[in-house]
């Protein structure tokens, strides 16, 4: 895997997490039910059994009222703490237990989560289903309150060693219903994360002391834990600051995570697009276009380069000027030349390039930016860009390789038949088009036999790659000639008429006569064709036909007397010989 690949991987499953925890309450099953239920009746059981069995005197009912509210307003406060998030509720919960009767406590504390609760799914519009969740939320405050119901509801007097008691008993039934919680929510796969929870408690522990002392304060003044509120607002700023601060991370994550996700499409599409391109000019622009949406560059450019000399040839330019065309061409030549990654600054702009496939088949992607420079991430994106592009052009180089060599002859380095086929079929379209007609030269070596037989068959091979040379050397630019089987070669040629063919053939055979040809030994050998001219017409309106009628003109130059030139019959107009020799 790349490193592209596995950065999106990465952050994909943070979000994927995040996107899981926001959504966890909301997707409660049956079993998640079944399981709050069986801890709410398990609340419920023990606070009963707690009030039943314990004396419930209250002596500051407007007190116990006021912390009642004071913690379902702090139950509102949450502080987000490795994935998991810390409720100051200890702040209330001892001066609860310290300054009313214990067993109420629990019963308090549910009341308060509920209305709580219940407030935010009114006015927050929040979800109400937490509210299921409040038996198994209010079960920690039993563990304390039944340590202090059976140290005889101390009040204010409790001792340090009950107070500890009852902070390790409600920190351990926290610790059993949050494991139980965890186990049921991930099936028992995933270990249970002691690090936040313990977190968690650290804060509960934290604000222990606190609290005893609002309590205690009580004996100079009863409202002592009014002196709480301003606590429990510090609270609520910094929670509010560190829920917004979240919000924001949140944002810029997904919003990375959308850019990637954009980012991985792309580089899918242009590595199908890669696939599938078997030219490099438009495997360049593909690149090109790619790169500047990739790295955001302002302007690009790529060029084809040639083995010899390492010539450039610019194939796409995208939003070139005089500014950054100067840094463009330096930073693609330190490219190509170095055959590695490259970049440049120069009057702020700066630029990067890349060289794609090999030197011989290959090019160079150069981006620029005015802005600012290229991050690491950018150029590791680039250089990965331009790699799978050189892959391609390997692929394309490779093809036009195979490509070439399934259309030429390996003897005479000419068209081969089938190419030949391929032309006249396309000026076969060409006629039926536009009535534009292909003209064809047929050539036969004269007595090539007897040049085998008196200076062996390789010296006849010399002779055919000459002749073809000549060929080559003599027709026009748009002409292709073609061996069309043994020592008989052609010439197809693109919109002429039989005048112009004529003159084409004769200036060939003529070029053929003059050639000098020199055997082993340094004796020059005389080598002749003769020559058969047709265009398709309506007399020979496809390929076999005109190739029929070719042959048959160059049978009557070698009935004739060999090294001439000879046209077929031709009801258009042109019949008679034009040229001979
Ligand atoms: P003509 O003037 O009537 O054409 O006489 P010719 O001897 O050239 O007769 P023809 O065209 O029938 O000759 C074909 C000969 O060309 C037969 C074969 O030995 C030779 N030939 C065909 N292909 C090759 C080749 O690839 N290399 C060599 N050396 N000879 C070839
Ligand atoms: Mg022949
Ligand atoms: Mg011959």
């Amino acid at each position: 895997m790349t490193d592209v690949d596995e950065e999106v991987t990465f952050i994909d499953l943070e979000v994927a997490a995040l996107q899981e925890r926001e959504t966890a309450p909301d997707t409660a099953t049956l079993g998640d039910l079944r399981l709050e239920a069986a801890l709410s009746a398990l609340f419920a059981v023990w606070a009963g059994l707690l009030l039943a069995l314990s004396p419930v005197d209250i002596e500051h009912p407007y007190l116990l009222a006021f912390l009642t509210v004071s913690l379902a307003v702090t139950a509102r406060i949450s502080f987000p703490i490795e994935g998991t998030v810390a409720i100051p509720t200890q702040l209330l919960l001892i001066p609860m237990l310290m300054l009313g009767p214990p067993a109420l406590a629990p019963v308090l504390v549910f009341a308060a989560i509920i209305t709580s609760g219940f407030a935010a799914a009114v006015w927050q519009r929040r979800s109400a289903r937490r509210l299921i969740l409040a038996g198994g939320d209010s079960l920690y405050c039993l563990g304390p309150a039944t340590v202090f119901a059976l140290a005889g509801s101390p009040g204010i007097h409790a001792s340090a060693l009950t107070i500890l008691a009852a902070l390790s008993s409600q920190i351990l039934l926290d610790a059993i219903a949050s494991w139980v919680h965890e186990r049921w929510r991930s099936q028992g796969e995933s270990r249970f994360p002691v690090r936040p929870y313990a977190l968690v408690w650290l804060v509960d522990i934290l604000l222990t002391p606190i609290g005893v002392i609002a309590a205690l304060a009580t004996s100079m003044s009863l409202w002592a834990p009014l002196g709480l509120l301003p606590l429990v607002g510090l609270f609520a700023l910094a929670s509010v600051e560190r829920g917004r601060r979240q919000e924001e991370a949140r944002i810029q994550l997904a919003t990375v995570t959308r850019e990637r996700t954009r980012l991985r499409a792309a580089v899918h599409r242009i590595g199908d697009a890669f696939a599938s391109t078997l030219d490099l000019d438009a495997l360049l622009t593909i690149t090109t276009r790619a790169a500047v949406e990739a790295v955001d560059a302002d302007a690009a450019r790529a060029s084809s380069t040639t083995g010899i000399g390492r010539k450039m040839t610019h194939r796409v330019t995208i939003h070139e000027n005089d500014r950054n065309t100067p840094l463009l061409t330096a930073v693609e030549e330190r490219a190509v030349n170095g055959q590695s990654l490259a970049h440049a600054i120069v009057g702020g702009i700066y630029a990067m390039a890349a060289p794609i496939g090999d030197v011989d088949a290959g090019g160079v992607v150069a981006v620029s930016r005015n802005s600012h420079e290229f991050s690491v991430e950018e150029r590791q994106l680039f250089r990965y860009l331009c790699e799978q592009a050189s892959v391609a052009a390997r692929n394309v180089a490779r093809h036009a390789s195979l490509h070439r060599q399934a259309l030429t002859d390996d003897l005479t380095g000419l068209a081969n038949h089938r190419r030949f086929q391929e032309l006249l079929a396309d000026g076969h379209d060409r006629f039926l088009e536009t009535g534009t007609r292909v003209g064809l030269i047929l050539l036969d070596i004269d007595d090539f036999k007897m040049v085998n037989d008196r200076y062996g068959h390789q010296v006849g091979d010399h002779v055919l790659r000459s002749v073809a040379t000549t060929l080559r050397d003599t027709c026009r630019a748009t002409d292709e000639p073609a061996r069309y089987g043994g020592e008989e070669l052609a010439v197809v040629v693109s919109d002429a008429d039989m005048h112009e063919c004529a003159r084409l053939a004769e200036r060939m055979r003529r070029a053929i006569e003059d050639s000098e040809v020199v055997g082993n030994s340094g004796e020059r050998i005389a080598v002749t064709a003769s020559f058969g001219v047709a265009l398709m017409s309506e007399v020979a309106p496809d390929p076999a036909a005109l190739i029929a009628a070719a042959d048959a003109a160059l049978y009557r130059a070698k009935y004739q007397g060999k090294n001439c030139v000879r046209l077929a019959d031709d009801s258009a107009g042109v019949s008679t010989p034009a040229s001979t020799h």
